[in-house]
């Protein structure tokens, strides 16, 4: 199968890699030609585990390529994915389908009859009728749209689309799903599980994932305010209630409020879809409070930790969204280190790859090479991405280099007897109360 991506991002750079993988010969196109010129000369553009050999194995057999030009890879495509980015729209979080549709015009003017649109990208529900729509504006024909939201996470991006927990595909005629049956072929030989329905369907499932597993998120956290009310600890209570098959293990892990290139943006474009429609939606609405008020609150968990932060010299391990990606947006770190840096801390930061993302967002912070650097003489230690190569410190070299012997843990990566053992005072979250803590 012949498949032109349009958008060469996260989603669309491990998207075509994997497909090309399957034996398909892929076109990733994008509008950015430094990370087109940077992939035609063998640079990742994004940090994601595997990606490098994957794309340059599939690029020397000679099934993937990269370039700007969207219409030759359109006219020789049997399917076009579009995998452009979907921002929350600043002001009101609308899903800001500015990309999508100028992709949609663009395509437009060079598609062949007969070829399926895909949106790989997250839209909200009624998209792809407005994608048919614009297609006919625009005088195409006999074309078919089709919804195929992604579900990868980044840091495992590979593996989560080699081995799906499930592909939803929402098409509206049989050619669109043949042609994602045939796509998605090498899965469906492995048994992943297809789920076939409508467009709209489709595109709310999207929606309704992320949401849910926000929601779960969210709860922890408020468990684990209680928790450290009541002198509970959440770990366990999350392992109490995670062994319920009903409940499930994942996505309970109380810290510092999610964030990351979806999580945030789709909750609040899910709201809006449901105001649009008349429709309340406040379990979302709630979620959404909740994650805001946790992610602004953190820095509160250090000052109480290291008293007053004017003068102080405070450690960041963990810059990025989640381990294992450089991806900073709408990071938990960001909100926490800027407070930090009003509140007249000094912040020092180390993080494994987003370093030279996070220049780009913090001003007046400064980086060290290594987590062992960042401890030399800072009144507080703070892990806020629990990156692996952060669960094994030496506490006690820790402890040494520190000038405050205080370590505010929140991720929960490390127990409060080894931290206090080291000669740490431990905080961490909804563990125990906060005057233990
Ligand atoms: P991204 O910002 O990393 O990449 C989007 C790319 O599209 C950019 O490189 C941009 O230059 C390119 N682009 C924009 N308009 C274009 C055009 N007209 N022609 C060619 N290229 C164009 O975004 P992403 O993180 O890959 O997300 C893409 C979509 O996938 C979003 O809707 C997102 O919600 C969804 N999604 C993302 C993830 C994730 O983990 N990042 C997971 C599932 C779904």
């Amino acid at each position: 199968m012949r498949i032109a991506m349009i958008g060469t991002g996260y989603v669309g750079l491990v998207s075509g890699a994997c497909f090309a993988d399957f034996g398909h010969r892929v076109t990733c196109v994008d509008k950015d030609s430094t990370k087109i010129d940077g992939l035609n000369a063998g640079l990742m553009p994004i940090w994601e585990p595997g990606l490098e050999g994957l794309v340059k194995a599939n690029a020397e057999r000679g099934r993937l390529t990269f370039t700007t030009d969207l219409q030759g890879a359109v006219e020789n495509a049997e399917a076009v994915f579009i995998a452009v980015g979907t921002p929350a729209r600043r002001g009101d979080g609308h899903a800001d389908l500015t990309f999508v549709f100028e992709a949609v015009r663009e395509l437009a003017q060079y598609i062949r009859p007969g070829t399926v649109v895909v949106t790989k990208s997250t839209v909200p529900v009624g998209t792809g009728d407005r994608i048919e729509e614009i297609l006919r504006e625009e005088g195409v024909a006999d074309v078919s749209v089709a919804s195929n939201p992604e579900f990868l996470r980044e840091g495992a991006a590979i593996a989560d689309f080699k081995h799906p927990d499930r592909i939803v595909v929402g098409a509206t005629d049989d050619r669109a799903e043949d042609v994602l049956k045939e796509i998605y072929r090498p899965l469906f030989l492995n048994r992943a599980p297809i789920l076939f329905t409508g467009r709209r369907t489709a595109e709310l499932t999207k929606y309704a994932a992320n949401a849910f597993l926000a929601v779960k998120i969210s709860f922890i956290n408020e468990i684990a305010d209680l928790c450290e009310a009541v002198d509970a600890d959440v770990q366990d209570v999350a392992r109490g209630i995670g062994l319920d098959n009903r409940i499930g293990a994942k996505f309970l892990h109380a810290g510092p409020g999610y964030g990351g290139s979806c999580f945030p943006k789709d909750t609040l474009a899910l709201l809006q879809t449901a105001d649009k429609f008349g429709v309340d939606q406040r379990i979302v609405k709630t979620t959404v409070e909740v994650n805001d008020d946790r992610k602004a609150g953190m820095v509160e968990r250090v000052e109480r930790a290291v008293g007053d932060l004017k003068g102080k010299r405070v450690g960041v391990l963990g810059l990025a969204f989640k381990p294992n990606t450089d991806d900073m947006r709408e990071a938990p770190s960001i909100p926490l280190i800027n407070a930090l840096v009003e509140r007249g801390a000094e912040v020092i930061a180390f993080d494994p790859v987003a370093r030279e993302q996070a220049e780009k967002i913090f001003s007046g912070i400064h980086f060290a090479p290594s987590a062992e650097e960042v401890a030399e003489g800072a009144d507080a230690l703070v892990i806020v991405t629990e990156w692996d190569e952060f669960r094994a410190l030496d506490l006690e070299r820790i402890a040494q280099s520190l000038r405050g012997k205080v370590l505010v843990d929140l991720r929960n990566v490390y127990d409060r007897e080894d931290a206090e053992a080291a000669g740490l005072a431990y905080y961490g979250v909804g563990r125990g109360t906060l005057e233990r803590t």
